[in-house]
Parts: C-alpha cells; sequence; structure tokens
C-alpha cells in the first residue's frame, strides 16, 4: 500500500486500544506519516464492559469510532484489518485484507484474550469478557435464562437456568458477580410471573486463597463479605477443572450446575511474540528491553498488555489501562526523539497510581497508597474516576446519567436480546401459502 508521504518515517502502530490510541497521539505533531491498524472499527473502554454484559449499559456508550478519535490528525491513517504476520527482515507487515505494509517503526499494541489454561474446549459454554461482542453474548445469555426459566416446566432445569457462575475471582469477575446479583435481585425482580428472579443463585468461584488478590488483604476481605451480602456464593481456594453446558465440576469433586458461565480466570497475549519470533513468558507476553523495544529488532517496540516488562523485584507490571497509556505516551515520545534526531529518553518507568474495583451500587474498593476507600465513598470515587476517563463530554453526560437513573429506579435501559432470527419462509406448493417454520 503506498505511503501518504513517501519521504518522511512510517509509524505503524498494531492496536488501537489504550496503548496504541496513546502511542498515536503522542506523535500527532511529529514529522511522521502514522497508520493504525485495528482488527475493529472501535476503541473499547474495557473497564465497564461488564456494564454492557449486565444489562446497565449500552455498547455504544462504552465504544468509540477509531476513525473519529484520531480524525484531526492529519499524519494519521486508520486501516480495519486483521494484522496476519510480520517480516522483520523486510520492515513489512501482513494483514488478512490489504496490500502488505512497510514501516520504518512498528508500535505493537495488540492486548490479551481469555486463557482456558489449555482447555479451550470449554469457551463455547463459558465466554471471557474482552471485547463488545463478548458482552452482548454474556447479556443475551443471563437475560434469556432468565426467559426460558420463566416457561419452563420441569423444576431442576428452572434452577439451573437461574443459577449463574463466574470463574475467577480478579476485579472482573468480582464486578461481574456483584452486578449479576443486583439484576437478580432489583432490577428482575417484579417483572417476571412464575420465576422469582430473587432466588438465583450468583456462585463466584476462584482457585486462589482469596479474591482480589493485587488488592490489599483487608479490602478484599470487605469486598467478600459485601459480595455475600448481595448474596454472591463465593468459593475460593475452588480450582475449576472441567466446564461444559450444565455447570463446572472442580478439582475437589464437587458440581456446580448453571446455565450461564462467565470465564474471567485467565489471559493469553495475542500471538504478536510469534509473529516477532521473539521471546515471551508463559502467557505470551513479549519480552521487551527497558525502552520497549523488542529484542534483537531495534526499531520494533511492543506496548501494553502483550508487552512483559519486569519490575526490579522480578513481577511483570499490571494489566491495566494505566500501565497501557504510560507506555503509549513514552514510546509515542522515543519515536518522535529518533525521528528528530535527539537523544531517546532513559527507560521507561511505570507510576502505579492504585487500584480500584467496583462491587455493586454503593460499594468499591478504591486503594491509592496508603489511602484507602471502602462502601459508598469507594463507589463515588470509582464512578467519578470512570466517568472521566470516558472519551467525549456526550459519553460521560449520557453514563453519568444511565447510572443516576439506575440508582434511583433500580431500572435498567439495556435488557435487550437482540439476536432473535424469524424461522424461515417456506412456501408449499399444494397450499400455494406462505408459512413459516416446519410444521405449523
Ligand atoms: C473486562 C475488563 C475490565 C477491566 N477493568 C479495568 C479497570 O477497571 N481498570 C484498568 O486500569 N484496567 C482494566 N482492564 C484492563 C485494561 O482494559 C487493559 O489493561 C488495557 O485495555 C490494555 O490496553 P492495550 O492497548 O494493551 O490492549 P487493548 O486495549 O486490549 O487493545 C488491543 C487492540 O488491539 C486490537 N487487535 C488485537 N489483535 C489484532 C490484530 N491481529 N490485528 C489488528 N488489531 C488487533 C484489538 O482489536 C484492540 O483494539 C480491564 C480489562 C477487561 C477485559
Amino acid at each position: 500500500m503506498a505511503p501518504m508521504l513517501a519521504d518522511m518515517p512510517h509509524v505503524v502502530i498494531v492496536g488501537a486500544g489504550f496503548g496504541g490510541l496513546e502511542a498515536a497521539k503522542a506523535l500527532r505533531h511529529a514529522p511522521v506519516e502514522m497508520t493504525v491498524i485495528d482488527r475493529v472499527n472501535h476503541h473499547c473502554f474495557q473497564p465497564l464492559l461488564y456494564q454492557v454484559a449486565t444489562a446497565a449499559l449500552s455498547p455504544a456508550d462504552i465504544a468509540w469510532p477509531i476513525r473519529s478519535i484520531l480524525s484531526t490528525q492529519k499524519n494519521t491513517r486508520v486501516v480495519m484489518a486483521d494484522v496476519t504476520a510480520i517480516d522483520t527482515d523486510a520492515k513489512e507487515l501482513r494483514t488478512d485484507r490489504t496490500a502488505p505494509f512497510r514501516y520504518d517503526f512498528l508500535v505493537i499494541a495488540t492486548g490479551v484474550t481469555h486463557s482456558y489454561f489449555g482447555h479451550d474446549e470449554w469457551a463455547p459454554y463459558a465466554p471471557g469478557l474482552k471485547r463488545i461482542e463478548d458482552a452482548t453474548e454474556i447479556r443475551r445469555r443471563l437475560l434469556r435464562a432468565f426467559e426460558a426459566a420463566e416457561v419452563s416446566e420441569d423444576a431442576a432445569e428452572r434452577r439451573r437456568l437461574m443459577n449463574f457462575i463466574v470463574v475467577g475471582g480478579g476485579p472482573t469477575g468480582v464486578e461481574l458477580a456483584g452486578a449479576c446479583a443486583e439484576v437478580a435481585r432489583y432490577v428482575l425482580s417484579r417483572d417476571f410471573r412464575r420465576i422469582d428472579p430473587r432466588t438465583s443463585r450468583i456462585l463466584l468461584i476462584e482457585a486462589g486463597p482469596r479474591i482480589l488478590p493485587t488488592f490489599p488483604q483487608d479490602l478484599a476481605r470487605y469486598a467478600h463479605r459485601t459480595l455475600e451480602r448481595m448474596g454472591v456464593e463465593v468459593f475460593t481456594a475452588t480450582a475449576v477443572s472441567d466446564c461444559d453446558e450444565t455447570g463446572v465440576g472442580t478439582a475437589d469433586g464437587r458440581r456446580f450446575e448453571g446455565a450461564t458461565i462467565v470465564w474471567a480466570a485467565g489471559v493469553m497475549a495475542s500471538p504478536a511474540a510469534q509473529w516477532l519470533g521473539a521471546a515471551h513468558d508463559k502467557a505470551g507476553r513479549i519480552a521487551v528491553a527497558p525502552d520497549l523495544k523488542v529484542e534483537g529488532a531495534d526499531n520494533v517496540y511492543a506496548i501494553g498488555d502483550v508487552a512483559r516488562v519486569a519490575r526490579p523485584d522480578g513481577r511483570p507490571l499490571p494489566g491495566i489501562a494505566p500501565t497501557a497509556k504510560q507506555m503509549g505516551r513514552y514510546v509515542g515520545r522515543a519515536i518522535a526523539a529518533r525521528v528528530a534526531g535527539r537523544p531517546a529518553p532513559g527507560p521507561f518507568r511505570y507510576r502505579h497510581y492504585g487500584d480500584l474495583a467496583t462491587i455493586g451500587r454503593r460499594a468499591a474498593i478504591v486503594s491509592i497508597g496508603r489511602f484507602r476507600l471502602r462502601g459508598f465513598l469507594g463507589w463515588l470515587f470509582w464512578s467519578i474516576i470512570h466517568i472521566y476517563f470516558l472519551i467525549g463530554t456526550r459519553h460521560r453526560l449520557m453514563v453519568a446519567f444511565e447510572w443516576l437513573w439506575d440508582y434511583l429506579t433500580f431500572q435498567r435501559g439495556a435488557r435487550l436480546i437482540t439476536d432473535y432470527m424469524p424461522p424461515p419462509l417456506s412456501v408449499t406448493s399444494d397450499q400455494k401459502s406462505v408459512t413459516r417454520g416446519s410444521g405449523h
């Protein structure tokens, strides 16, 4: 594909998540031409995906067209394509639907996906939550389970349909379990006639000794107690060893029946390390040098969740949005310096601002250094921070309004099951009439 301005260095950024977008913004005034490639046409605010999955927000509240975010950057072109291979010797990148791209600098920011710890066959029964499509699929399963329970004549089947299992007690699992409990206890409680949604069981299953392992112990204990008060059954030290359409089995021989299972237990990096033939850790994250360059490829950087930067104590940096954004900003500045012939900045330094997780309406935990918040104040803080980080005033106002409305009325506007397909139309020659479906 022909470059836009042939005499300028060409920077290709793969992935328009938190890291990739920040790198692109940092290069907006640099004398480079830039191509941002993403397999989807939108940037997704993943921290609020669980709210789409539990019908509090609509997909468009938390996603923005990449083209429109970068529309004012005159040096930037956006391409929707799936990157499939990289040839670092030829400095060329291949996609599923375009001619190859040549690059002078390459930034890999392709993030992670779910890991089923070697059991990919569980994926159809227990979707993970990483993309908008995952969130709408979980929402569909959640709402359909209640609809099916309402018309089921079989008591055991009704119980199974009203059991919801979340695997993984990190922030995503905790947020999902809390939100499912609220949907069952408050949002749907008056809407059904034959079933009582308040009798649903929400199970949170965690393999480790406690939920929220990255949070201070006292806040994790508070979250555990709060979930239980909300009606969530929390099982720690319980490893899932089996998963099918009827529920999950655990390593200690127990069985939990449930029709809706959500996987929030592990991550696996996108296959970028394989494209590059680069060193990587067990989760597939590319091992990068302190200046975020991929070892052995001077003009290739990896940032965000797909990169592994070891801290002095050997632990990797946390896979959260601020890490990806800081890396993106750093790499943008490093490339701008190199293009301008200035010395590159020193090694990348990560600054950890803190950890936040919400458990439900009126309950969240916040840990920023020695500053701790919990309960309603934590929830207010969490809400303000998340609204602040959304893109654009319209989205901020819309989400703030949805939350206020939900808070005051217990109503959730996005309770839509949108996958209904009418049975195919068929014409029978003897009747010469149009009928729907097979026998009726
Ligand atoms: C449910 C959930 C909740 C979270 N909550 C929080 C939170 O509360 N706070 C927090 O700080 N962090 C949170 N995170 C983590 C945070 O969202 C990630 O750390 C962050 O998104 C990483 O940014 P990234 O740029 O590395 O990757 P991503 O934001 O994942 O972006 C990767 C991009 O690459 C694109 N891509 C992937 N492969 C290809 C390919 N082959 N070709 C083209 N494009 C490709 C994808 O479409 C995507 O747009 C959460 C994550 C999830 C999933």
